[in-house]
C-alpha cells in the first residue's frame, strides 16, 4: 500500500471520513503533502508537483519564503506568543494602514472566517442595526452569518439578520435595500468571488452598491481575503472603492495563520477598550508575534512591481488557455477553469503535476519562474484535451 493509502486509513481512524479540511476533500482522499520548496511540493508517495493551489491563495510566495522564515525564526528566538502585546502587532497594522490608507485602524486575528465573523459584530455594534446583506455562493468562511442558508446546523434564526442577493443582481439588491434598507447594518461584498466563478464584479454594480448602502446609513465590508493579492491596495482599489470595513487573511500571514479587520477610525472604535461597553475582540493567538513578523516580510516583498510581475504570469496563462479553447477567469494571479467533471480533472492534472484547488482554481505564487508559468500551461491545456477528447 502507499504511503498516502496508508495515511489515509491511520486518518480515518481519528479525523471524520480521514479528513479536517472539507476544502482539501477530494475523493476518495487527497494525496498527503511531504515536503514544499518554493513552487513545488512534493507527496508522500515522492510524486512531485508544481503548486497552482498554495494553501487556497494564501502562499503567496510559494514555501519556505525565506524572508518570512527568518523573521518568525527572529521572532520565535524571543518567544511565541504573550500576554502582552508586542511590537510587531503595530509594524503589520502601519504596513496595511498604508496600503489601505482610507482604513487607518486594525485589528488582528487568526483566520479569515474570524476576520469576516468580527466585522460583522463591528457592523452591528457600530449602526445599532442586525440585518446583513450578502451575496449568494461566495465563501467568507465557515461563521453562521455566511454560510448557505441550508447548512446543517445552523440556527433557523439566522435568516432573520441575514438577507443575500444572486451576485452582481442590481434590481434584487435594490428591492432588498428597499424592504429592509433601514435594518441593514453591512453589506457584504468579495469583489472577485472564487465560489461564485471568480469573476470581477462589474464596475457599475459596485459603484451603486456603495451608494446605496451609504445612503441607507449602512458600512461596506470588503472581503479581501482572496483577493488582497491582486493590487497593492487590494482589489477594492482598481474599483476606488471607500470601504467602511474591510476583512484580510491568508498572505497577510507570510505562511502562517492570519486574519485581519481594517476600518475606519469612527467605525473601529466600538472595539476601543478605552470606551465603555466596547466590541470585546480576545483571541489567544491574535497578533501573535510569529505571525506577524512572517506576515510583514511577506508583504515587504510583496510590492508594486512584484504584484505586477505576478499578475502578469497569470494573464499570459489565461490567455494561453482561451488561445487553446477553454473557458477560464478570474484576475491576475488567479484563474479558475471550468472542467465538467472537477474531481477527474483534479486528478488529472494532479497526475501530470499541477496541484490545483479542489474546485479548479489556480493561484500562483512569486517565486514561480517564466518556465514554470510555460509549464503550467502546457500541462493544463494536455489534461483539458486528453479530459475532452482523449
Ligand atoms: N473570505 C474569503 C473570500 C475566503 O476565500 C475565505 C477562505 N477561503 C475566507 C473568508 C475564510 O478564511 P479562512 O479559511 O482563513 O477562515
Amino acid at each position: 500500500m502507499s504511503r498516502n493509502k496508508r495515511l489515509f486509513e491511520r486518518a480515518k481512524q481519528v479525523l471524520p471520513g480521514g479528513n479536517t479540511r472539507t476544502t482539501l476533500f477530494v475523493p476518495p482522499a487527497a494525496p498527503y503533502a511531504a515536503r514544499g520548496d518554493g513552487a513545488y511540493i512534493i507527496d508522500e508517495d515522492g510524486h512531485q508537483v508544481i503548486d497552482c493551489n498554495n494553501n487556497y491563495t494564501a502562499l503567496i510566495h510559494g514555501h519556505r519564503f525565506v524572508p518570512s522564515l527568518e523573521a518568525a525564526y527572529h521572532a520565535m528566538e524571543h518567544g511565541t506568543a504573550f500576554g502582552l502585546p508586542t511590537g510587531f502587532e503595530i509594524e503589520l497594522g502601519e504596513m496595511l494602514a498604508k496600503r489601505l490608507p482610507h482604513l487607518d485602524q486594525w485589528r488582528f486575528c487568526n483566520s479569515g472566517t474570524e476576520a469576516v465573523m468580527q466585522a460583522i459584530r463591528i457592523a452591528r455594534a457600530a449602526t445599532g442595526r442586525d440585518m446583513i446583506l450578502r451575496f449568494e455562493g461566495s465563501y467568507h468562511g465557515t461563521s453562521d452569518a455566511v454560510v448557505d442558508s441550508n447548512a446543517p446546523g445552523l440556527p433557523k434564526a439566522i435568516e432573520q439578520s441575514v438577507v443575500t442577493a444572486p451576485v452582481g443582481d442590481f434590481r434584487r439588491t435594490q428591492e432588498l435595500f428597499k424592504e429592509f434598507g433601514g435594518q441593514v447594518a453591512g453589506v457584504l461584498i468579495d469583489l472577485m468571488p472564487n465560489r461564485a466563478g471568480l469573476r470581477p464584479s462589474d464596475p457599475t454594480f459596485v459603484r451603486d452598491l456603495q451608494e446605496m448602502t451609504h445612503s441607507a446609513g449602512a458600512l461596506l465590508i470588503v472581503d479581501e481575503v482572496i483577493t488582497f493579492r491582486s493590487e497593492y491596495g487590494g482589489l477594492q482599489s482598481r474599483y476606488d472603492l471607500q470601504s467602511d470595513l474591510t476583512t484580510l487573511g491568508k498572505v497577510i500571514g507570510g505562511g502562517f495563520p492570519a486574519g485581519a479587520v481594517g476600518g475606519t477610525a469612527e467605525v473601529m472604535s466600538v472595539t476601543d477598550p478605552h470606551l465603555p461597553n466596547s466590541l470585546a475582540w480576545g483571541g489567544t493567538f491574535s497578533a501573535n508575534p510569529v505571525t506577524m513578523a512572517a506576515g510583514r516580510a511577506a508583504l515587504a516583498a510583496f510590492d508594486r512591481k512584484a504584484i505586477s510581475r505576478l499578475n502578469n504570469m497569470g494573464d499570459r496563462i489565461r490567455e494561453r488557455l482561451r488561445a487553446a479553447g477553454f473557458e477560464c477567469s478570474g484576475s491576475g494571479s488567479l484563474i479558475r477553469l471550468f472542467p465538467d467533471d472537477l474531481t477527474e480533472f483534479w486528478w488529472a492534472a494532479y497526475n501530470k503535476g499541477v496541484l490545483l484547488g479542489t474546485n479548479a482554481l489556480v493561484a500562483l505564487s512569486t517565486v514561480m519562474s517564466d518556465t514554470d508559468v510555460e509549464l503550467i500551461g502546457s500541462r493544463l491545456i494536455e489534461v483539458w484535451n486528453e479530459s475532452h477528447h482523449g
